[in-house]
């Protein structure tokens, strides 16, 4: 067993030694089976959790009513949720209630896919009840059970199965994607906040191309925020490089070029989808960026208002639309500015105003901002002396 595992199996033991059952499952089983990283581990147990609270020092109620016991031991913490089932859906969202059992049976059961519904022992042997060991080895992603049922309980499971895809490089099983596309529009029941962590990671994904395809195809991009009559524009998306996004920023920005939405749309569009303001603000600027660098190439007022995040957002993103990265040089120009901001001037608002002695007024902003752009484009050296001669110009032309 790897170590993430071993460091949990003390866990398990006072679970047993108790009387209890306890499993690692879900993404990290498939994971380590699939020979890649794992985060962190979960584990399921027969005790419910009032008696796993018993059992341990020291707890955390992280979600309890699902079932959920954070286990703080040595120096580790590991999620152990009780087996449960989630019988009832009314809303196609979550279910009304869970109900724990003490069968892993039914908890694995109620997984979404038949490669996340593994369990481990803390010997390294695999429990399979849904033949997920053999849909990993032909990498198909298939529901447990019946798929328009599954879909039905839970549409996100939809998004997860194509973001999957993505991640994965997997196939989705023919009976499992034909209900995606029959059952898309459940999609409308799922929170923005759900759909958009699947979103990114599928955008995330190692062969994004794979999940984009059949969000289109199926028609689940309709129920995406502001993405219903984007269609043609996803399908672009989904032709560009394939290459993976190396940062979320990079997925949005790509995203949103590709897209066409124009930077005063930006932030619209990502509230829709419930981005952080931050986000949005980077975005915005990286939109209008990227724009004028792929049609005219850097002007050092663009590079002077980008600075060095948004120029290297923007440089990245450029291969995917067919110019090749000039990040090192750009970021040269930018370092080679005379100044790279209004604090870098050579006089201060309170230099002018002892100079040109006159009262404070809009001419002083005026002014800053005229000598901003002359000595930007070199016209003027960011010089004290001259800077303040140019005021006496200025002020002579002005009146
Ligand atoms: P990741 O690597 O992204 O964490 P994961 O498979 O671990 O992938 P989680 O969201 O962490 O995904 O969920 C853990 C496990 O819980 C899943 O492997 C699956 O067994 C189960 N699960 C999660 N979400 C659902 C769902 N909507 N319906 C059914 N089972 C689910
Ligand atoms: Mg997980």
């Amino acid at each position: 067993l790897p170590t993430e595992f071993l460091e949990a199996v003390p866990v398990m033991d006072v679970l047993h030694q108790h009387g209890y059952e306890a499993y690692f499952v879900g993404g990290s089983v498939r994971d380590i089976l699939l020979g890649k990283k794992i985060h962190d581990v979960d584990i399921a147990t027969s005790a419910y959790p009032e008696e796993v609270k018993q059992l341990f020092h020291r707890t955390v109620d992280v979600g309890i009513e699902h079932g959920t016991v954070l286990v703080l031991l040595n120096q580790g913490e590991y999620e152990v949720t009780t087996f449960r089932t989630e019988s009832t859906y009314q809303d196609f969202r979550r279910p009304d209630q869970v109900t724990f059992v003490r069968s892993l049976k039914e908890d694995l059961k109620r997984r979404d896919f038949t490669m996340n519904a593994l369990a481990m022992d803390t010997t390294g042997n695999i429990v399979d009840l849904f033949e997920g060991m053999k849909d990993l080895d032909n990498r198909c992603i298939k529901a447990v059970g019946n798929p328009s049922e599954r879909f039905h309980e839970d549409a996100l499971r939809m998004m997860r199965g194509l973001r999957f895809a993505s991640q994965l490089d997997f196939e989705i099983e023919p009976a499992t994607y034909e209900a995606i596309c029959e059952h898309h529009s459940l999609l409308d029941k799922i929170s923005v906040e759900r759909i958009q962590v699947e979103f990114e990671k599928l955008l995330m994904g190692g062969n994004r191309k794979k999940g984009l395809d059949p969000l289109i195809s199926s028609g689940c991009y309709k129920y995406c925020p502001e993405l219903a009559d984007k269609k043609e524009n996803l399908i672009h998306l989904a032709n560009l490089s394939n290459q993976p996004f190396e940062s979320v920023e990079l997925a949005w920005l790509v995203t949103l070029a590709a897209l066409d939405i124009q930077p005063a749309q930006v932030k619209a569009f990502l509230r829709q989808w419930k981005c952080s303001n931050e986000l949005a603000r980077l975005m915005t600027q990286s939109v209008k960026a990227l724009q004028q660098r792929l049609l005219t190439g850097w002007r050092l007022d663009l590079l002077y208002q980008s600075g060095e995040k948004v120029i290297t957002l923007v440089e990245t993103a450029c291969p995917y639309f067919g110019q090749p990265s000039q990040l090192s040089e750009s970021l040269l120009s930018y370092q080679q500015l005379p100044i790279h901001s209004m604090k870098d001037l050579a006089v201060t608002g309170q230099d002018l105003l002892g100079h040109v002695k006159q009262p404070p007024g809009k001419w002083l902003g005026d002014m800053l901002n005229y000598f901003e752009e002359e000595v930007l484009f070199g016209r003027i050296e960011n010089d004290q002396e001259k800077l303040l001669q140019a005021a006496d110009l200025y002020q002579k032309g002005d009146n």
